[in-house]
């Protein structure tokens, strides 16, 4: 199992160190040419998605991820991925995959709230949850999955083979979205 994480901005080794310790092999995405290659899943971290998603199209690394993600290989999002991944973000004008049928909000819990922790159901299950000026999901498509609502607000989704959360799973010692991911990627590869 093959892993890509994003690493042009952000909370990214967390994610790797994480993976790894799951068993996952990861490589780091920086360059076009570090996606010409087979792999299995995708990571898109916390960070600016404003940042990310310009530099996305800067690095030209913008099409081969969309194609992937289109096709099938399994992606997850975190924060500022979760913003790359959503169809639409109602207090942005900027779209950057789109590709995750949701409409999300940017920075949405103002200022005072903007960084907090918290243990909310993650999938049924209780998980420690950290918001750093956090997107929230408004509203969702048909086939998305809501796997997790904190405050009354849409916090984790799913769409096929697309995971995203509005929180940082990489900064907490609990593995469980990690290990959710993994189990979507070990599906998709007995396809
Ligand atoms: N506020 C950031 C954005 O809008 C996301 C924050 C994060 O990833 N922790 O892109």
């Amino acid at each position: 199992m093959k892993i890509g994480v994003l690493c042009l901005q952000g909370a990214f080794i967390e994610h790797i160190n994480i993976l790894n310790k799951l068993g996952a092999e990861t490589f780091e995405i920086r360059q076009k040419k570090d996606i010409e290659q087979d792999f299995d899943g995708i990571v898109l971290p916390g960070g600016e998605s404003t940042t990310m998603g310009k530099l996305l199209r800067e690095l030209d690394i913008y099409d081969t991820l969309f194609e992937a993600i289109k096709k099938g290989v399994p992606v997850f999002g975190t924060c500022a991925g979760l913003l790359l991944l959503a169809k639409e973000i109602d207090n942005d004008d900027r779209r950057h995959l789109a590709t995750l049928n949701i409409v999300a909000k940017r920075n949405a819990y103002g200022r005072q709230l903007g960084s907090f922790n918290t243990i909310e159901k993650f999938n049924g299950k209780d998980i420690p949850m950290t918001f750093i000026r956090a997107p929230y999901v408004d509203s969702v498509g048909e086939n998305v999955e809501i796997l997790s609502v904190v405050d009354n607000k849409i916090v984790a989704v799913r769409e096929g083979n697309q995971l995203a959360t509005a929180f940082h799973p990489e900064l907490t010692d609990c593995y469980d979205v990690h290990k959710y991911f993994i189990e979507m990627v070990k599906e998709y590869i007995k396809k």
